[in-house]
């Protein structure tokens, strides 16, 4: 088949990608035809792309539905190389070669179905692919572990906002969309005490985004050392090391903070289904908690419904995934605060596509808070 104009100044090449081929195998590096470019498709070179817990729940086989083989990297930066068709960014921006942009990983969302129609939950439409996750390497450049990142027409192309890094934006990554919508999620008051368990990406944007919302005071419980230190660099008050703090010893220092009430709201960002019921129980009567921190299944864990829910007149939220509109407001708003919230310091380490199986174990070891594929 014919390539079209840009082909002219731009030669087909063959693309790079980090590919994990099947649950538990090491990964491969493929080489892959530059795509076809359809009109309406933006086509990036890509900058970084990020190494979440998603990918190594992904290598373990334990998100259902995946179509390995699959080019991991659902939340990338890139520089836009040929854009067909498509002259300003999602929300109206210009938009051309050379302007550095992330995406709205997201896609084919169908906006016709009862979850996109009637409950007005698109983030539950059984039609949505999420690059780096439910699209197969087969299909094409879906992934950000590659040279190029392919976006399809549709895909809703943000430019990174004026005074924001490139490092700030991955720095955070997907860690920083889901930790907004925790936040968001709340409802949180201004002056409201936030507790925020777990101190990985998100559990550390989520700290970020209440002190830019307005809380009165930031807690955070998680491990190890290196991450709470972070969690204070972005505005947490007082931190708890799960490694050297006993469960009592945590709660009567909450309650003593809080004139024995408990946290207003507490974000679970932590993954453990231990830090449910922990949480629940510090919780002030009348409180909020979110969990955001369960993408995967980790296990049961029990309540006592009288006095955890009950009695305390809880109100108890999950929230899965993110809109799109949650990642142009975090990084709007992100942008204004860029100087006080370093994100950039979340980032441990940077790898080739070569050493993508050495970024997993050390995301999986706790190694480093966020590691980067940069190819
Ligand atoms: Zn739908
Ligand atoms: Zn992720």
């Amino acid at each position: 088949m014919a390539r079209g104009l840009a082909a002219a100044y731009l030669p087909a090449m063959s693309v790079r990608a980090a590919v994990m081929v099947a649950p538990d195998a090491p990964l491969e590096i493929w080489e892959l035809d530059d795509p076809e470019l359809e009109p309406g498709s933006v086509l990036l070179e890509t900058v970084a792309s990020e190494v979440c817990g998603t990918d190594v729940h992904l290598l373990h086989g334990q998100l259902a539905g995946v179509p390995y083989p699959i080019i991991p990297g659902h939340v990338s930066v890139g520089r836009v190389l040929e854009n067909r068709g498509v002259n300003s960014d999602a929300l109206g921006n210009p938009l051309g070669p050379g302007d550095v942009v992330t995406f709205y990983d997201v896609h084919e969302t169908c906006w016709s179905c009862w979850h996109c129609l009637v409950a007005r939950q698109p983030n539950r439409c059984p039609s949505r692919k999420v690059y780096g996750i439910t699209y197969s390497a087969r299909d094409g450049l879906l992934g950000g572990w590659a040279e190029r990142i392919y976006l399809k027409p549709g895909v809703k192309v943000f430019r990174i906002p004026e005074g924001l890094s490139v490092d700030q934006v991955i720095g955070g990554g997907c860690g920083l969309f889901t930790g907004f919508a925790g936040v968001d999620r709340s409802g949180m008051s201004m002056g409201d005490t936030v507790l925020v368990q777990g101190a990985g990406p998100v559990g550390l944007s989520a700290a970020a985004f209440a002190g830019l919302s307005g809380a009165g005071r930031v807690l955070m419980i998680g491990a190890p050392e290196s991450r709470l230190d972070l969690g204070r660099a972005l505005g947490v008050d007082e931190t708890f090391d799960l490694e050297t703090t006993t469960l009592e010893e945590r709660k009567d220092r909450i309650l003593s903070l809080t004139g024995g009430r408990g946290p207003d709201v507490i974000i679970e960002a932590a993954g453990h289904a231990s830090a449910v019921p922990e949480g629940l129980s510090l919780l002030r009567d009348g409180g909020t908690y979110v969990i955001v921190g369960h993408y995967t299944d980790a296990g049961d864990v029990p309540l006592n419904p009288h006095v955890d829910l009950n009695r305390k007149h809880a109100t108890v939220l999950g929230q899965w995934g993110t809109d799109f509109h949650h990642l142009t407001r975090a990084l709007t708003l992100l942008a204004r605060h860029s100087e006080a919230l370093p994100l950039q310091r979340i980032i441990g380490k940077r790898y080739s596509l070569e050493e993508a199986d050495q970024a997993l174990a050390d995301v999986e070891a706790l190694k480093v808070t966020k590691a980067l594929i940069t190819p």
